[in-house]
């Protein structure tokens, strides 16, 4: 729909492929201005094979494989915030003062209402609570994010950075415990180990379906996030579990993406077709 503006707000490269890849493809097909926000360059991930980059030059590959996804996905606008990939919890990383987890709060959240007010986006989309598996700069992103979407909307913070703005709606991409299942049921049927998989799903269970808001369902664009998934080859080795199971059964549990109302607050149980529903003439 024309005039509808969805911003999404993540920590890393890669971040927007996996969980909203197939959503921000859909929403940008439908004429809605589409802005990625990206906090870090992810510099300290994983590098699939050596030729693709170094220690030294990921941050910089990774960049390259943003701008790849977000053009795949038809995203309008790719934003960076520079700053650095805090690493997994416990590494040694996470002490690099440039590392994103230590920027100081109100820094970033300033940075984010001034995107706010500038995009004027009508939905917001950002991790849920613990970053759907717990990594430092997801939780900081989410925290971030929701702090700045109050604060864009108060008049009296602020005003130098232009007129407040209320988004209709903040959502949280929400891995649903039941994909976790399907996945291991792929596992099974393939007859690969689920002892690491399931030790995870110990830790992390995904979140509780019956708070899911939102399915959308983007088998229409699940090839562009699919093609998103591939231009971030540094992390999409052979050795990640979606390229280890059938493309097809792969392809089938991305063709739904899964989202959480986090404000307004929803009534128990709600359900939304998609993320502007209801807004205007959203869908
Ligand atoms: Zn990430």
């Amino acid at each position: 729909m024309m005039g509808q503006r969805l911003l999404a707000v993540f920590a890393h490269p890669d971040d927007e492929a996996f969980g909203t890849g197939g959503t921000l493809a859909y929403y940008a097909a439908a004429g809605t201005e589409v802005t990625l926000v990206c906090a870090t360059r992810g510099e300290v991930g994983e590098i699939a094979d050596p030729s693709y980059a170094s220690p030294e030059t990921l941050g910089w590959i990774r960049e390259q494989e943003l701008q790849c996804a977000a053009e795949t996905m038809g995203v309008d606008r790719l934003i960076l915030l520079g700053y650095r990939d805090s690493g997994m919890a416990g590494t040694a990383e996470n002490e690099d003062c440039r590392a994103f987890i230590n920027a100081p709060e109100g820094e970033v959240v300033v940075r984010l209402v001034a995107l706010m007010r500038q995009i004027r986006p009508h939905v917001v989309l950002t991790f849920e609570p613990k970053g759907g598996y717990g990594h430092p700069d997801h939780i900081a992103v989410h925290r971030h994010t929701v702090r700045a979407f109050q604060l864009a909307s108060d008049p009296a913070m602020y005003p130098e950075l232009g007129p407040a703005w209320q988004a209709d709606r903040l959502f949280y991409t929400a891995i649903p415990h039941s994909f976790f299942i399907q996945m291991r049921e792929g596992m099974v049927s393939l007859g690969m180990d689920t002892t690491e998989f399931d030790r995870r799903m110990a830790e992390m269970p995904g979140w509780p379906d019956d708070k899911v808001n939102v399915t959308l369902g983007v088998s229409d664009t699940v090839e562009a996030k699919w093609d998103a998934l591939h231009c971030h080859r540094t992390q999409f080795g052979p050795g990640n579990l979606f390229r280890q199971l059938p493309e097809a059964t792969v392809k089938e549990l991305m063709s739904r993406e899964h989202f959480a109302l986090a404000w307004p607050q929803p009534e128990p149980g709600q359900r939304l077709s998609g993320l502007f529903e209801g807004l205007t003439d959203g869908h």
